[in-house]
């Protein structure tokens, strides 16, 4: 069935006038009334309203999730099944996300303000992605070793077991569904705890996953704090695996949490402060300046893989400078639900104000700033590049998380590598060049997650179908996507069998 999409403001308003918002923990395959009876708000940042009251799951809730997917690891009720059997509950759940794409979009457009139309891309590319990660779980392969003629020697790949999934608020369904795809299609069970913004698409997730065939405890998803849910599933000694995105801090405390239990296995993608590099061969220079601009603003700049180093040329920077943040403006900000904003919100007035924190120390510095001719608009900050910003400042070091962008100038392709690699952030970087062999020398010497060529990230790995990407430096460890993603929830186990004689 083709999904339909509203395609108006008032459609839209019109589908989300209709809209439930159930928050209660998804665990063995239904919906539970929770035990404690905290809550907290969610909050529309576009209009500051309060859409929702969601149960605030603590250690008793967590500890009923673990238990219902320990047992179904235990029980091998999804392990055992063949993988081919795994998939086709797996395509049956992505086609449920693409029927059901405009309600996904809107509960994660209404929760964090991204407009409803990059929510809709987002949703079907995550939908294609669970496809992607039934398709290769099919074609994984073990080995058979050479042994003596009285036994026989493999090695098999066999799932991490339970799999607890702590997810950020970027872009909510998709982060999930890029853990528990390959999660699910190797055979492991999973507990999701989304981010406390923005859980709801991820609890209807739950919802689809049950009616497509997902059997009871495989998939479980509890709403509720960092420091309480995402704690209490990092200390437990029944989960055998934490997938976690988010910002490097968190990241930290959940390898801290993982030494003070059972050693468990992580998986971390964090922060990053992706450069864009500009080489002094590159030609249409307005294209050039569309695409830096591209990079930045996307969902706000609330993107891990944010180009915000601008690493430009000195011949280039005069001119390219003023045109990219003329280009800031190109991006239109607007209700969330009007099928043509292209730009939203910050996700959360308490993140609001944490990327304005960051501006105004760069103001205070006295760098020299390029705000966007179009300004700012409720609840986002003016999107602004700041020039000739020294290497070790605030603004070029740190990940701002918005629509905020450092410029630095180069002089050799040697400067343009070594600025490129001064950062604690390794998650990918972009080089833009006319000489594709100058541009690819260049690209080699990044040592980042991916680096790309004359094109931006958000088109890769995200789009490109087998594509992997592991950070590096702090912004964590861990493959995401193709083979060696599928592979990190999985562990080898040998098997030797003695044949009698
Ligand atoms: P966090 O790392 O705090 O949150 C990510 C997830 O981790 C959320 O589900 C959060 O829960 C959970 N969490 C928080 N504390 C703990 C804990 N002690 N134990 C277990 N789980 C925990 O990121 P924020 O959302 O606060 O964003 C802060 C910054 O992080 C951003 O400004 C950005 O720089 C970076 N970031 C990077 C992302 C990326 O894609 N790499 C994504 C999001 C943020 P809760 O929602 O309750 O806080």
């Amino acid at each position: 069935m083709t999904p339909i999409f509203p395609e108006s403001l008032q459609q839209w308003q019109s589908v989300a006038s209709s809209l439930k918002f159930d928050g209660r923990p998804a665990i063995g395959g239904q919906r539970n009334e929770p035990h404690s009876t905290r809550t907290f708000d969610l909050v529309n940042p576009a209009d500051g309203q309060v859409l929702a009251q969601v149960p605030r799951c603590g250690t008793v809730e967590v500890g009923a999730a673990i238990a219902a997917a320990r047992a179904a690891a235990d029980h091998g009720v999804w392990s055992e099944q063949p993988a081919v059997l795994r998939a086709e509950v797996l395509r049956k759940l992505a086609t449920s996300i693409e029927v059901h794409g405009a309600e996904l979009a809107l509960l994660d457009s209404l929760q964090m303000g991204m407009p409803v139309s990059l929510a809709v891309d987002d949703i079907g590319l995550a939908a294609r992605k669970l496809r992607e990660a039934a398709a290769g779980a099919e074609r994984l392969q073990g080995a058979s070793l050479p042994s003596a003629p009285s036994s026989l020697a493999l090695n098999l790949r066999v799932p991490q077991g339970v799999v607890a999934a702590i997810t950020p608020w970027n872009f909510p369904l998709f982060v999930a569904l890029s853990k528990i795809g390959p999660a699910l299609a190797t055979g492991n069970s999973v507990v999701l705890k989304p981010s406390e913004l923005a859980p709801l698409a991820c609890l209807r997730l739950a919802d689809l996953a049950a009616e497509a065939g997902l059997p009871p405890g495989v998939l479980n998803v509890v709403p509720g704090l960092g420091s309480e849910a995402g704690q209490a599933l990092a200390l437990s000694r029944q989960v055998d695996m934490v997938s976690f995105t988010g910002s490097t801090a968190t990241g930290r405390l959940l390898m801290r949490a993982a030494a003070d239990s059972n050693l468990k296995s992580l998986q971390l993608e964090l922060g990053g402060k992706s450069p864009q590099v500009v080489l002094d061969d590159c030609g249409d220079l307005e294209a050039l300046a569309q695409a830096l601009a591209d990079g930045l603003m996307f969902n706000s700049g609330q993107v891990c893989v944010a180009g915000s180093r601008l690493v430009i040329a000195r011949s280039l920077a005069p001119s390219l400078v003023p045109l990219v943040a003329e280009k800031l403006a190109s991006w239109r900000f607007g209700h969330p639900m009007d099928p043509v904003t292209t730009l939203g919100p910050l996700a959360s007035r308490h993140h609001l104000a944490h990327v304005q924190r960051f501006i105004d120390h760069a103001h205070a510095q006295g760098l020299a700033a390029w705000p966007s001719p179009m300004g700012g608009g409720p609840g986002l900050p003016t999107p602004i590049v700041f020039s000739d910003v020294p290497a070790d400042a605030e603004i070029a070091q740190e990940e701002v998380f918005g629509p905020v962008a450092a410029a630095s100038s180069f002089d050799t392709d040697d400067e343009a590598a070594a600025y490129a690699n001064n950062s604690r952030y390794g998650l990918v970087a972009t080089v833009w060049c006319s000489d594709a062999a100058r541009g690819l020398a260049l690209a080699r010497r990044i040592r980042s997650g991916a680096v790309t060529v004359n094109t931006r990230t958000r088109h890769t790995p995200a789009r490109v179908s087998g594509a992997s990407l592991e950070p590096v430096r702090e912004s964590g460890f861990g493959a995401e996507g193709g083979l060696a993603g599928l592979l990190a929830y999985t562990r080898a186990r040998h098997l030797l069998l003695n044949l009698p004689a």
